[in-house]
């Protein structure tokens, strides 16, 4: 690592929302750390990124796996003793009407999308706190289904609605210590997981749904991601930023 270089841990860093997290924050200058399951999909970000001149490294990890992800941590504090950015953005959803809904795939969702969540931000505060004099930013990819609510998925709504509100009673205890919690809260974006959950002639009406007529992108996000990890983002705290094309205003209220 450079001398003064940032740098930021991303989770779900192999594909979709989180590959373009990875490449924005490196494309803003900050050394990157990607972590998922699968190594080949993280070796290429990881190549993309150095051949562009950044610092990125592979961080193999399966974050239902408790004692892996202990090991991980400890690693990541080891190796970067300031962490500036840290955006959980791993996440997967279940699909499955409440009365057959699988208890594995229940618990699943729950250790990845808020255990895991919580897991990092408690293991890697030290080294948030030793960043923080030069800005520290935790961003948990929440959902803008943790505002409106689908059916099918109540595991999944769950689990960002408790995303949320870990992020804002993490900004109040992080706060006093300078590191700056918010949460993200995309609309539908084309990736794997809008791709597989949803059939294509569904994929275009779940684009018209939203009021700017369209699905988002990865790299829409990211930017937000960017700017929440910026110092333009110095007094922003606790917040829940929509980036959703308007969707969360839509009511489903019959005229
Ligand atoms: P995706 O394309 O399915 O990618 C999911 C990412 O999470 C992959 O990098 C995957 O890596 C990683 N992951 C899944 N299980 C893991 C595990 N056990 N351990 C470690 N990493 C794991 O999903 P996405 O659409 O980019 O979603 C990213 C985030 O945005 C999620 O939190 C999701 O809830 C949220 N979100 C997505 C949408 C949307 O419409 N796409 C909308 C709102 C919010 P590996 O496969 O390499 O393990």
């Amino acid at each position: 690592m450079q001398d003064g270089q940032r740098w930021a841990v991303v989770t779900g860093a192999s594909r979709g929302i989180g590959a373009a997290i990875a490449r924005r924050l490196a494309a803003d200058g900050f050394g990157v750390s990607l972590l998922a399951t699968r190594e080949d999909l993280l070796t290429g970000i990881s190549d993309e990124i150095r051949a562009g001149g950044g610092e990125a490294e592979v961080v193999v990890c399966d974050l239902t796996d408790r004692e892996q992800l202990a090991a991980v941590c400890k690693r990541l504090v080891d190796d970067h003793p300031a962490v500036h950015a840290l955006v959980n953005n791993a996440g997967i959803v279940r699909i499955g009407a409440v009365a057959d809904f699988d208890g594995a795939d229940w618990d699943d969702v729950m250790e990845i999308n808020v255990r895991a969540t919580f897991e990092l931000v408690r293991a890697l505060e030290p080294a948030l706190r030793a960043a923080a004099p030069g800005g520290a930013s935790v961003v948990n990819v929440s959902s803008v289904m943790s505002l409106v609510v689908a059916p099918t998925i109540v595991s999944y709504l769950a689990s960002k609605g408790a995303v949320n509100l870990l992020t804002r009673g993490l900004a109040v205890e992080l706060g006093p210590a300078g590191i700056r919690v918010n949460a993200i809260a995309p609309g539908y974006i084309r990736t794997d997981m809008f791709e597989t959950s949803h059939p294509p002639a569904r994929q275009e009406a779940l684009g018209k749904a939203h009021p700017l007529g369209r699905v988002g992108t990865p790299e829409e996000v990211a930017a937000t991601v960017s700017f929440l990890c910026s110092d333009d983002a110095s007094f922003v705290s606790g917040t829940i930023l929509s980036v959703d094309g308007g969707l969360a205003c839509v009511a489903a209220i019959p005229r």
